[in-house]
């Protein structure tokens, strides 16, 4: 479980890297500069770990392209000390670049292949967050309300669960569709009124319902 100098030196070209794809907020570029993302995939691919590619994880999912890592914490636009929840932990990856943001991160993964993989692995690289093996359509009504929401798996249609759960101000991201997905904004205006903003095509596996063991 090293973190070489090499390792630190592949990550500064991904940085600059994500900054000529457009990726501007300084603290999402400084996270994805530090977080270690070769610890979180298969050790076979650890010399592509800081090319801008989407990998297989284990249970038939993968980990995101960096650069949807980055342009999708970025539209959440949180501050150090919120609370974000994240539908599908897969590797760890994403939820490890919020938590090394300062942001508290409520990560929720339906199979359990994975989550009894990831949880042990974020707590020994030291990230602490609140990990549950569940359905992220149904978010998490216990810890609710959040300042943002990011969904990592392509929903079919926005959940109504996930609205409810945003707070007044907040973010929801979430790619929608089938085969290919749109990345949307859902920018909760007030307690009744949500502004959707669309951006550009992303590919993500989907998001589906209820737990698989
Ligand atoms: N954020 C992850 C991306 C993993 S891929 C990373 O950085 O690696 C998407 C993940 O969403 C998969 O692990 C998949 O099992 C999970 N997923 C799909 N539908 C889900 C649901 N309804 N609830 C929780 N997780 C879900």
């Amino acid at each position: 479980m090293a973190d070489l100098a090499r390792h630190r030196g592949m990550r500064n070209k991904l940085v600059r890297l994500l900054i000529d794809k457009g990726i501007r907020d300084k603290e999402v570029l400084k996270a994805i500069g530090a977080v270690p993302r070769h610890l979180f995939i298969d050790s076979s691919f650890e010399e592509f770990a800081y090319q801008d590619k989407a990998f297989p994880i284990a249970a038939g999912q993968t980990i995101s392209q960096p650069y949807t890592v980055a342009f999708q914490s970025e539209k959440l636009a949180l501050k150090p000390g919120q609370k974000v929840l994240e539908v599908g932990t897969g590797s760890g990856y994403q939820a490890a670049v919020l938590a090394q943001m300062g942001i508290k991160v409520y990560s929720i993964e339906r199979q359990k292949e994975l989550f009894d993989a990831t949880k042990p692995l974020l707590s020994k690289l030291g990230y602490k967050l609140y990990m549950k093996y569940g359905d992220g359509y149904a978010g998490l009504p216990n810890h609710a309300p959040f300042d943002g929401i990011i969904v990592t798996a392509g929903a079919p249609e926005i959940p109504k669960a996930l609205l409810e759960q945003l707070k007044p101000g907040g973010n929801l991201v979430i790619p929608v569709g089938r085969e290919v997905q749109k990345m949307k904004v859902v920018k909760r205006k007030s307690e009744t009124d949500f502004e959707v903003k669309d951006y550009g095509d992303f590919r993500f596996v989907p998001m589906l319902h209820d737990r698989n063991a």
